[in-house]
């Protein structure tokens, strides 16, 4: 079972580092943690949790202003990323093509990359097929048999709306990806301690990626001590 918390534009170094901290000494029961805090919180740490990044560009270093690259991921020994967030794609314009090149770059360097995929409530209205297409868009370029993928699904309207997606949504989607790749299944989309079991259960799901929920530790240690039930 994984359980990855996306910090987003949330957290500063110091309270990143007194969350760590605490989700170190928390007994997590093997459930593997991630914490993918914000570019200026990055930091090396050792323990059961491991930290990355949720964004990075495709070079070592270079004339990329505002990006962070190979070079300042390697002076903390991040070697994990997330990549094709839907808020990078939708907010921040990230075509398929820079995402793709992001994911043979960070590929090549041999990083576990968490992949985002998810349609719009546009999409998820026009029904399953236009479901279908629109994650199959998300995957042109991605070797879905790369061993250190993981895949997340997060439908766009879900996210940070408190509006979980259901787990018939949720089942639907995630046998469709699995019909793809062998690649673990994550759900993320508004979940919670008053969720989270549900979701955990539901058949292909391997875990979940929780933005909002995770911000708080003790929240986040609830939502451990939840998954570690099932
Ligand atoms: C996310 O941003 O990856 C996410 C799942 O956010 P939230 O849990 O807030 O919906």
């Amino acid at each position: 079972m994984i359980l990855a918390a996306n910090f987003k534009m949330n957290h500063t170094r110091a309270s990143t580092r007194e969350y760590l901290e605490k989700l170190e000494e928390h007994e997590s029961g093997g459930v593997e943690l991630y914490v993918f805090p914000p570019a200026t919180a990055l930091q090396a740490h050792s323990g059961k949790v491991r930290v990355g990044a949720q964004n990075a560009y495709a070079a070592v270093h270079g004339s990329f202003t505002g990006e962070i690259g190979l070079q300042q991921l390697q002076e903390f020994g991040i070697n994990t990323l997330i990549l094709g967030h839907s808020e990078r794609r939708h907010i921040f314009g990230e075509s398929q093509e820079l995402i793709a090149k992001k994911f043979a770059f960070y590929k090549e360097q041999g990083f576990r990359i968490f992949y985002c995929v998810g349609e719009t409530s546009k999409e998820r209205d026009k029904g399953s097929e236009a479901i279908h297409r629109a994650i199959e868009a998300q995957l042109v370029g991605v070797d879905l048999e790369y061993e250190k993928l993981i895949v997340a699904y997060e439908p766009v309207w879900a996210i940070g709306t408190g509006k979980s997606a259901t787990p018939e949504d949720i089942t639907e989607v995630l046998a469709f990806l699995r019909s793809k790749t062998s690649a673990p299944l994550l759900y993320g989309g508004s979940v919670k301690p008053a969720n989270i079991q549900e979701i955990l259960h539901i058949e292909q799901c391997d875990g979940a990626l929780i933005g909002t929920a995770s911000w708080d530790i003790t929240t986040m240690q609830e939502m451990i001590d939840l998954a570690k039930e099932i």
